[in-house]
């Protein structure tokens, strides 16, 4: 007998709807530069630019080949705004997968304007945010988690957070996604051929091979969700703060960091008042980090506000950066500050190694990491490495699959979710109905975590955060 296809209900497309009309936007940013671009997107791109550009060549934007350019100029009633060059996309070999026209002219706000308009009254219409990439979307030339990268690439500051957005966007989250829903998708075969042809010849399912696979899919998921946090600190950044004791040298580590002079680096002792905040680059990752006045006990009412913001901002952090003299025997105040880090991320410098040590980095008791630094003498870059290697930054793997935001943060979840209740399904011997439920959920949820099977609000939320253009 011929066993049933695997169930096809994950893969129906409800968001597949490609608009007839067409659209334009300006596709660059619109301050002064050498070049702007208008990208026309539509049945009818080649029309609407036509309508508005004369190739020098005599020739029709319509009769150039798909990757082919033109150069001419864009011309309205009341004359010529600018030369363009004219670029041709044949759908369905295009950014969104239908014919594209990009009209590349000088980049000033003004003419970009200009020929927006011409675009515009040729009869295309204005793009809402994100509706290049959302039509690629539904053209099938992107995954949801693919698009999404989109916007992650745009924001890139650094280079793990760029590396990240980059692998999302060549689909790494999706196969990763695709590897759990072919356990998913084997295990709901087998249940459908037993459930549907009962009488035939079909081998009953093994509950333990079906507990297996179902281990395994939700191996794998756990593995995905906690990359959220890496995946947080890649788009986010980290929180970090610099605490310490007046004069340990925390100044001097944030002007090393931040590559100018920030911070007042002086002798006198509570010379930092107020927190000084800047975004440094640490390992690949940003970090947002303040410095804040020196923590000790003090009698003073101004140096108390300070300690206090100080404290605050210690709170908040996701990273502390606690900076020791070494060499200056250990106090009260250093104590108190070790027990306000206990238990927190956090890495501890002994700064000013370079003058004879006064205490062991063991006299800390302490479990946090501890390295011996000279930020008078380091490098700015030998204490990047030192921070990025005492808080595992080094380690972050930002060219695998990482959970990118919220949407499929919840998505993974629920999948895994499920997946728990069909082991639990199985182990109080449910009928293997019920376990092919929870299965199904399984698949729905990574069916819309990938955009294969999502709801029109969630895409319309998904590609409402972009940017007009793109
Ligand atoms: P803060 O009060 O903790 O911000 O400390 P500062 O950064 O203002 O530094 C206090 C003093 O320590 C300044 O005179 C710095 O030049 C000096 N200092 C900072 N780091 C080092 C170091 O690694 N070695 C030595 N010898 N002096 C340092």
């Amino acid at each position: 007998m011929v066993l049933p296809q695997a169930p096809v209900l994950y893969v129906k497309i409800e968001v597949k709807r490609v608009r007839a009309d067409t659209i334009a936007a300006i596709a660059t940013a619109t301050a002064p530069a050498g070049i702007g671009v208008v990208r026309i997107s539509g049945s009818a791109a080649c029309e609407v630019a036509d309508s508005v550009f004369s190739a020098v060549s005599g020739k029709k934007i319509a009769e150039l080949d798909g990757y082919n350019a033109a150069f001419g100029c864009v011309t309205t009633e009341s004359g010529i705004i600018d030369e363009a060059v004219a670029l041709r996309f044949k759908a369905p070999h295009s950014y969104t997968g239908e014919d594209v026209v990009e009209l590349s002219c000088h980049g000033g706000p003004y003419i970009m304007r200009r020929v927006l308009r011409a675009v515009l009254d040729a009869g295309a219409r204005l793009a809402e945010a994100g509706e290049f990439t959302r039509r690629a979307f539904e053209n099938g030339k992107l995954d949801l988690t693919s698009a999404e990268a989109v916007m992650d690439l745009i924001g890139a500051q650094n280079e793990q957070s760029h590396l990240a957005a980059l692998s999302a966007k060549e689909g790494a989250m999706f196969r990763s996604v695709c590897k759990i829903r072919d356990i998913f998708v084997n295990c709901a075969a087998d249940l459908a051929a037993w459930v549907d042809f009962p009488d035939e010849d079909v081998p009953a399912v093994d509950n333990e091979s079906l507990k297996t696979r179902l281990s395994e899919a939700i191996s794998q998921l756990d593995r995905l969700i906690s990359t959220a946090e890496q995946g947080k600190i890649l788009k986010d950044g980290v929180k970090t703060v610099i605490v310490g004791k007046p004069n340990v040298g925390k100044s001097t580590i944030m002007n090393l960091l931040s590559k100018q002079d920030m911070s007042i680096v002086t002798d006198m002792p509570g010379t930092t008042r107020d927190a000084i905040e800047d975004t440094v680059n640490v390992g690949g990752v940003m970090l947002r980090l303040a410095d804040t006045a020196g923590i000790r006990s003090t009698d003073d009412p101004v140096e108390a506000i300070g300690v206090e913001l100080a404290l605050k901002h210690l709170s908040s952090a996701a990273l502390i950066i606690a900076v020791f003299d070494l060499s200056r025997p250990l106090d009260s105040d250093d104590f108190a500050i070790l027990e306000k880090i206990k238990g927190r991320s956090a890495v501890i410098l002994l700064n000013k190694a370079d003058l004879e040590p006064k205490f062991e980095p063991d006299d800390l008791k302490t479990d946090i990491e501890s390295i011996a630094i000279s930020a008078k003498h380091d490098s700015a870059d030998n204490i990047e490495s030192v921070i990025a290697k005492a808080v595992g930054l080094d380690k972050l793997d930002a060219s695998g699959a990482i959970i990118a935001n919220e949407r499929q943060l919840d998505c993974a979840r629920r999948s895994l979710r499920a997946a728990l209740d069909a082991v639990k399904a199985i182990e109080v011997g449910f009928t293997l109905d019920a376990v092919g439920v929870c299965i199904d959920d399984a698949l729905a949820a990574l069916a819309e975590l990938t955009g294969e099977c999502v709801s029109q609000s969630v895409v319309d939320d998904v590609f409402s955060r972009f940017c007009v253009g793109k």
